[in-house]
C-alpha cells in the first residue's frame, strides 16, 4: 500500500495512518484499508499522520514563514531533509517537516540552533516545496561559480540530470534553468526552434504558449547534441532520423521528473518538445482537485466502472487530460485481485500494483498484444485507439469479458462510436461492446488573487456565447488583464476537468446496432433526460461559481453547436 503525499513510508508506518484515519471515518471503516488511499486526500492522510504523533498539521505555511531566518538556511539542505523553519524566539524554533518520521530536520536545525527546543509540525510536500521555490528563485541562477555535473544514478544506462544544483558547463547550467523554470512555472511543454536567424525556446503553460526566449544561434548543434546525451543517444542519430523520441529524468529538488522528449527535423535546423510529467502538483483522484466533477458525472462514472466488460472510451483533443482521467479511474479499479496491464506509448503515470508496458514503435503492438491476452488480464488500459489493429484489439478484448480503458481523437462524445466505424469497424460491434462514451476538456481557471467581479454580460455577448438571457444580470468573474504575483501576469492559475459521460445502456446499445438510433440523437436523448451534464452545462457552471470565464471557456468548447 502507498499513500501518495510525495514522501515514502514503510509499510508499519502507512498501516499504522491508515488505521487512524480509519477510526474517525465512520465510512472508511467499513471499507478495506486500500480504499483510505484512494479515497482520501492528502490533507486527510496528512490529519492522520498529525493525530497520531500529536504534531499540528498546517496546510498553508506561507503566511507563517520568517523570510530572515529563511534566506538563513541552504535550500539544498531544507529540500534534502523536506522542512522550512517557520518563526523562532528565544526558546523555541518551530519548523514545517513533510515527514515527521525524518531525522534530519531535527539533526541540521540542533546543530545551527543549539540554545532553542524545536517544534514540528506537519505541512504538505506541495507547500514546502513550493517555499523552497521560492527561496530557490529569489537566489536567481548563477553563472560564475559552477561546479561539475551532478547525477543521480537510477537508471541502468541513462543518469538523471539535476536541474537544481549549480553546472559547471555553462551549457548544462542554462538547460538546468530552463527546464527548473518550466517546473517552477507548472508548464506542460517546452519547445525550442530554430528559425532563420534565431533560436528560442517557451514554454506551454495551461495550455497556452508563453513568451519566447532567445538562444545564442551559435549553440544550435550544441545544444542538440547535449540533449541527446541526456538520452543516451550519439549527436550522429540526428543525422539518420527525421524523428527522434526519447526519454529522460530530471531531479527538481530532489524529485524525479519525467521528461518526453520528441525532435524532429526542420528547414533551419530541428523542433524539440519536451513534455514534463510532473504529477506532484495534479492530485489526480476522481472527485477532488482537478477531477471534482458533478454528483451526476460521479455517480454515473462509479455506476461505469462496475460494469464488469466492455469498453470505456475517453475522447478530446491533444492535452485535454484524458490519460490523467483514465489513470485516475484505473486508480479506482486497481485491486489486487484483478491483474490489471496497460499498454501505453509512452508510459506516463506509474500506479503499483499494476503492469505497464510500454510501445517502442508501431510494430510491437501486435506481437504484444498476443502475449498480453496470454497474460490473462481482467483490465486493460490501451494508451489510445488510432488503427484497425488497436480498435479490434479493444473490442476482442470487450467480448472476451475484459475491462478496457482507452482513448481516441474526436471533438464529442458521440463521435467516438463514428470514428471506429472510419477505422474499420463495424457499428453493431462497436455498438455492443462501448459502455460509456466520454468527452473531456481541460479549462483555465481563474487567479482567485486577482479576478475581477463583473455584473452580467451583454446583449452581444449573449449572442456570441450562445447562453440564456439569465447571464445578462448575473454577476460573474472575469480575468484581470495583467494578472498579478501570484498567477505570473497570465490572470488564471491552473485548469480543471470538465467531463461529459454518455452512458450506453443496453436499449440504446441495440438501437444503435439496428442502425434505428444515430449516436447524435443518442447524445439528444441523454440531454433530453437532464442528468448528465454536457461539457457546454459543466463549463457554464464553473463561469457561475466564479472559477473561470467565458473566454477560457470558449477556447475549449464549441459554445454555437450546443
Ligand atoms: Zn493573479
Amino acid at each position: 500500500m502507498n499513500l501518495e503525499i510525495g514522501i515514502t513510508l514503510n509499510d508499519t508506518i502507512t498501516n499504522s495512518i491508515v488505521n487512524r484515519i480509519r477510526e474517525y471515518d465512520a465510512v472508511l471503516k467499513e471499507r478495506p484499508a486500500e480504499d483510505v488511499t484512494r479515497r482520501c486526500s492528502s490533507a486527510r492522510i496528512l490529519a492522520g499522520m498529525g493525530s497520531l504523533l500529536g504534531i499540528p498539521v498546517f496546510l498553508d505555511i506561507k503566511s507563517l514563514v520568517d523570510r530572515t531566518l529563511l534566506e538563513q538556511s541552504d535550500p539544498q539542505v531544507m529540500g534534502r531533509g523536506m522542512f522550512i523553519p517557520l518563526q523562532m524566539d528565544e526558546f523555541q524554533l518551530m519548523i514545517a517537516v513533510a515527514n515527521p518520521w525524518d531525522p534530519t530536520p531535527e539533526d541540521v536545525c540542533a546543530q545551527k540552533y543549539p540554545h532553542v527546543e524545536i517544534v514540528k509540525v506537519l505541512a504538505p510536500v506541495a507547500e514546502i516545496n513550493k517555499i523552497l521555490e521560492s527561496v530557490a528563485r529569489r537566489g536567481g541562477p548563477e553563472k560564475s561559480d559552477l561546479d561539475s555535473i551532478e547525477v543521480d544514478e537510477i537508471g541502468e544506462e541513462i543518469e538523471d540530470f539535476n536541474v537544481s544544483i549549480k553546472h559547471e558547463e555553462p551549457l548544462a547550467q542554462f538547460v538546468a534553468q530552463m527546464m527548473s523554470e518550466a517546473v517552477r512555472q507548472l508548464a506542460s511543454d517546452v519547445h525550442i526552434k530554430c528559425e532563420k536567424d534565431r533560436i528560442h525556446y517557451s514554454y506551454r503553460v495551461d495550455g497556452d504558449m508563453q513568451e519566447k526566449h532567445d538562444i545564442p544561434v551559435k549553440l544550435k548543434d550544441r545544444l542538440d547534441a547535449f540533449l541527446l546525451n541526456l538520452m543516451g543517444l550519439a549527436p550522429e542519430e540526428r543525422s539518420k532520423r527525421v524523428g527522434i523520441s526519447g526519454r529522460f529524468t530530471l531531479v527538481y529538488l530532489r524529485r524525479p521528473i519525467d521528461i518526453r522528449f520528441e525532435r524532429h527535423r526542420t528547414y533551419r535546423g530541428y523542433h524539440v518538445t519536451m513534455r514534463i510529467l510532473d504529477k506532484s502538483h495534479f492530485e489526480a483522484k476522481i472527485g477532488m482537485g482537478s477531477l471534482a466533477f458533478d454528483e451526476n458525472t460521479i455517480f454515473e462514472l462509479d455506476k461505469v466502472m462496475a460494469v464488469p466488460a466492455g469498453i470505456i472510451v475517453m475522447s478530446g483533443p491533444t492535452g485535454s487530460g484524458k490519460s490523467t482521467t483514465l489513470n485516475a479511474i484505473l486508480r479506482e479499479l486497481n485491486r489486487p485481485e484483478d491483474n490489471i496491464l496497460t499498454l501505453e506509448n509512452p508510459v506516463e503515470d506509474e500506479i503499483a500494483g499494476v503492469m505497464h508496458c510500454d510501445l517502442k514503435s508501431p510494430t510491437e503492438f501486435k506481437p504484444m498484444i498476443a502475449s498480453f491476452m496470454r497474460s490473462d488480464p481482467d483490465i486493460i488500459l490501451m494508451g489510445e485507439v488510432r488503427d484497425y489493429d488497436s480498435a479490434e484489439l479493444a473490442i476482442e478484448a470487450a467480448i472476451t469479458g475484459h475491462k478496457v480503458l482507452t482513448t481516441i481523437h474526436c471533438p464529442r462524445a458521440s463521435q467516438i462510436l463514428e470514428r471506429f466505424e472510419q477505422i474499420g469497424i463495424e457499428r453493431w460491434k462497436i455498438a455492443q461492446t462501448l459502455k460509456a462514451a466520454c468527452a473531456q476538456r481541460l479549462v483555465k481557471t481563474l487567479c482567485p488573487y486577482c479576478k475581477i467581479k463583473k455584473e452580467g454580460i451583454t446583449e452581444r455577448e449573449r449572442s456570441i456565447y450562445n447562453v440564456g438571457e439569465e447571464w445578462l444580470n448575473r454577476e460573474l468573474y472575469i480575468k484581470a488583464q495583467d494578472g498579478c504575483a501570484e498567477c505570473g501576469g497570465r490572470g488564471y492559475s491552473g485548469r480543471t476537468a470538465i467531463l461529459e459521460i454518455i452512458p450506453i445502456t443496453a436499449e440504446w446499445s441495440d438501437a444503435l446496432s439496428k442502425g434505428t438510433m444515430s449516436p447524435y440523437e443518442l447524445e439528444i436523448a441523454v440531454r433530453k433526460q437532464g442528468v448528465l451534464p454536457s461539457l457546454k452545462t459543466s463549463g457554464l457552471g464553473l463561469v457561475e461559481e466564479g472559477r473561470t470565464d467565458f473566454d477560457a471557456l470558449r477556447k475549449v468548447i464549441d459554445m454555437l453547436s450546443e
